[in-house]
Order: structure tokens, then sequence, then C-alpha cells
């Protein structure tokens, strides 16, 4: 049985929910260049075209045409039932695992959901698209609320809480993710050194595939339920066995 599992979630399982994607081969970010929406200095320069940037994500969000799939069911399920610890970490701004039922649950590069008072930090939900009437009720006088969003040249959330998980977790999933954004690239090396067992679950072997025992080739949505029911069977991955999942490849890495 495990006893403490972190699961990393990257967009590739937001995809499956037909949300677009970050690319970052060609520089572009939905036409927009990334210096311009997803910096602190293209906010400084341009905050209404950096608003109306994520109001059109958080719009894609609200028209009702997104929704959890299968992968963020099976995860919310795994964490209902799993009498162990559990802690998903999200790459994803947004908020479909919290609608799957997610709730031990970090946004390592923020929410869409939400802005930030620049000063003190606290967030609020948005309950409507950004604009400048959007202020703190924390500082007076009151400040315009920026994206909960972590932009390039900042730090990500949570990383203290995620590194005392990894340092004391037995088993690392990491799903939909492309390996190339650290620190949560390096995640899967701190849960080897403390022994835990680490799986990828990708549809094609991301950059960083060989620092995990396992290999999991599929969309979350197909792999997810199968793997989570043996998760809550107690079933363990055995070196020795890798017959994990009747149906799926198992594929021991090297
Ligand atoms: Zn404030």
């Amino acid at each position: 049985m495990y006893r403490q599992i972190v699961i990393l979630t990257g967009a590739g399982i937001s995809a499956e929910s037909g949300l677009r994607t970050f690319r970052d081969q060609d520089g572009l970010w939905e036409e927009h260049k990334i210096e311009d929406v997803a910096t602190p200095e293209g906010y400084a320069r341009d905050p209404e075209l950096v608003e109306a940037f994520y109001n059109t994500r958080w719009s894609q969000l609200h028209n009702g045409d997104v929704e959890p799939n299968e992968g963020h069911l099976a995860l919310a399920k795994l964490e209902k039932e799993f009498d162990g610890e559990l802690l998903v970490v999200t790459q994803n701004i947004d908020d479909l695992h919290e609608r799957a039922g997610s709730r031990r649950l970090l946004h390592m590069h923020g929410e869409l959901s939400k802005g930030r008072c620049p000063r003190s930090r606290q967030t609020f939900i948005l309950k409507d698209p950004f604009g400048p009437a959007h202020t703190c009720t924390c500082c007076i006088p009151a400040q315009r609320l920026r994206p909960h969003v972590v932009w390039f040249g900042e730090m990500p959330i949570g990383l203290d809480r995620i590194q005392h998980a990894l340092d004391s977790c037995d088993l690392f999933i990491a799903i939909g993710t492309s390996g190339t954004v650290y620190p949560a690239a390096g995640f899967v090396d701190t849960a080897n050194h403390h022994g835990a067992q680490t799986i990828e679950v990708n549809l094609v072997e991301a950059d960083r595939h060989s620092q995990f025992q396992y290999h999991l080739q599929g969309k979350a949505s197909q792999v997810l339920p199968e793997l989570v029911d043996k998760i809550l069977k107690g079933q363990v991955i055995s070196n020795s066995s890798c017959d994990v999942t009747d149906s799926l490849v198992l594929k021991s890495a090297n």
C-alpha cells in the first residue's frame, strides 16, 4: 500500500477538456508574445492588454463548453477514497480539478479565477472578467488587482509545501506535463532521491522521461481511471512486475 502520493498535472490533462495550451516552441501564447502577456514587465507596460488576455482565458473557462474529463474525475476519486496522504500539484491555472472535486490541490502557477493584491498578496475570487474596477479590500488606498498567475521570472507558489510532500512521498505521478519547465521538471528527481516510485502518464515520452521508473502512454482520461482503481485496490507497482494494468502498456524505463 502507498502511504503518501504526490501527483503533478500539466497542460495535457486540460487540453483533453478543450482548453488551448501554452506552446513554448514558437514563443507565442495564442498569438501573443510571451513577454507581452506573461511577464511582470509586460503587465507594467500595458495592464489592459494583459487583463484582456486573461479575460479571454477566463471566458473560455466559463462559457459552459469546458468541463473536467475522466482524468480529472479519477484524481478526485483517488483523493476521496485513498486512505493515505495525497497532494495534487497542478501547473494549470484553470479550475477543472476543483470542478471535478479535488480539494487537496496546489496551483503552483496560480489561478485564472483569482486576482491578487500586489501589495499584500491576498487573493480575491473574480466573479466577472478583469478590469480596473477590481481592487483589493486589504489596503488603503485600494490596490488594482493583478492576475493571480505566475509569470516568467516569478517564483512558483507553494514550493515549500511541495518539497515537503515530495520528501516523504512513496509514489509520484506526473501527468500530461512536458517536463521542460523547472522547478516542476525536477520533482521526479526529488521523489526518486527519497525512494518513491515514479510514473509518467503522457501521450508522448516527455523530455525527462528517462528519470521516471514507469511510463503509461496514453490520454490521461483513458489511463487514469484504471491506474486509480489499481492504487485504491492496494496494488503496488513492483519493480519485478510491470503488469500493473491489464489493458495499458506499462513500460519500465531503460
Ligand atoms: Zn491590498
